[in-house]
């Protein structure tokens, strides 16, 4: 569900004409809904209500300190991996008890930073990790709260690079050491054991892994707890996939309903740390055409954005819905939407059926909400993009369109 819709052929974000912001702000440009983004945390947040979960957006997803205040104010945590996603964590409000590290290769001085400012819990991922926590905790005179990262060899069926809980990749504790692990941690002077975590992917669509894991866990969590080890938290991650296309993924409230029977087996409170599934649809990204060239087997549309502005099609070859801010009559074309960059992979969709389309026409690239601006760079020189948030029938800009200085900033010749 989003506020992305046509009103008499003309492509609205909530009241706003696209067009509008297009014009007014430029383009390329990533436009979010703040009603989409609090309809979506909202639905989350009512779905786990019932199991009490503790829903931490995952930043590394979209970290726009904006679109983290408006989840703030929704009672939402946040899920980051690095000390960077702390800062603009605290910087949008978010309470430091709802603040959750993951990663699996933090580094001291990152660790520093979130026990000087008691954040509620490190997700570690090795033992080595574990020795450089219990050093660092030790020499500031903190406890770290603690859950173990366990990978339950869970195939989530999506994209290999956006797979995370299979025995190959790099993530997690596997299960045959978990136990051992824990023992380990557990008797660590400055490392408070307090839950278990893994994560086995994003983009899903199917309900079962997520099962799946879930029933690994928890019988993990009982050989823990007879153990007398404390285990107060099951985090489950994130990884419920959106409709970019044709998908269907389960919603919030079937997953809940699932996972449901097998929480109630144990005395621990759920974690759920919802990235895409929040983020992703609340936001567009959007584009004007610059060129049209037939080459004569192929008809492209060069346009003003890039790979370096989304890379997820280059990236994963992902789809997006491509819809025009303004729809013209006449026949559809099959085209290669491509960008400026010098690279064959800058391409955000190929023989892609559209209305017809000139020069100085505004495309929507949809679901570009996650995994959109936070994945940009500055390749080839070029600015990132404005972001704006839209409300209602008004608009602001949340982030400006970077400048030519921008790009120099700190390349100071002397
Ligand atoms: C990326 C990530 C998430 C968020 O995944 P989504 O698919 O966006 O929900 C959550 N937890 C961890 C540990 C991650 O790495």
């Amino acid at each position: 569900m989003d506020f992305f819709t046509y009103h008499n052929g003309e492509l609205h974000c909530e009241e706003v004409p696209l067009s509008r912001i297009a014009q007014e702000v430029g383009t390329p440009v990533y436009v979010y809904s703040q009603r989409t983004l609090e309809r979506h945390a909202q639905v989350f947040t009512q779905a786990f209500a019932n199991l009490n979960a503790m829903i931490c957006f995952a930043v590394k997803s979209n970290s726009n300190i904006h679109i983290l205040r408006v989840l703030a104010e929704q009672g939402i945590g946040a899920d980051i991996v690095s000390g960077g996603e702390l800062y603009r964590a605290l910087k949008a409000g978010i309470p430091r008890e709802k603040i959750l590290f993951a990663g699996v290769g933090k580094k001291a001085d990152e660790m520093e930073y979130a026990l000087s400012e008691d954040i509620f819990m490190f997700n570690v991922e090795s033992m080595e990790e574990l020795d450089l926590l219990q050093a660092t905790a030790k020499r500031l005179n903190k406890t770290a709260s603690v859950a173990l990262r366990v990978n339950p060899d869970v195939d989530a069926r999506t994209h290999p690079y956006i797979s995370t809980g299979l025995k190959e990749n790099k993530f997690g504790i596997p299960m045959e050491s978990a136990l051992e692990s824990y023992r380990y941690a557990h008797s660590l002077s400055c490392i408070r054991v307090r839950g278990i975590h893994c994560h086995i992917g994003s983009q899903l669509t199917a309900i079962e892994p997520f099962v799946d894991a879930f029933v690994i866990i928890k019988n993990l969590v009982r050989e823990l707890l007879s153990e007398n080890i404390p285990i107060e938290y099951i985090d489950m991650g994130g990884g419920l996939g959106i409709t970019y296309d044709q998908e269907k993924p389960p919603l919030p409230t079937e997953l809940a309903a699932a996972i449901a029977p097998h929480l109630k087996e144990v005395p621990c409170r759920l974690i759920l740390e919802p990235g895409r599934a929040i983020a992703g649809n609340t936001g567009a990204f959007l584009t004007r055409v610059l060129f049209t060239k037939d080459n004569g087997s192929r008809k492209f549309l060069i346009v003003d954005g890039a790979m370096n502005d989304l890379a997820r099609p280059s990236l994963y070859g992902s789809f997006h819905d491509i819809r025009p801010a303004v729809v013209r009559e006449g026949n559809t074309e099959v085209v290669d939407i491509v960008g400026p960059v010098c690279e064959s992979g800058d391409f955000f969709a190929k023989n892609r059926p559209l209305p017809p389309c000139h020069p100085g026409d505004i495309l929507s690239l949809m679901s570009a909400g996650a995994y959109g601006f936070t994945m940009s760079s500055n390749y080839n020189s070029r600015p990132r993009a404005a972001e704006v948030l839209v409300s209602g029938d008004r608009y602001r800009v949340i982030r400006q369109r970077e400048t030519y200085e921008d790009l120099t900033r700190l390349e100071e010749l002397s």
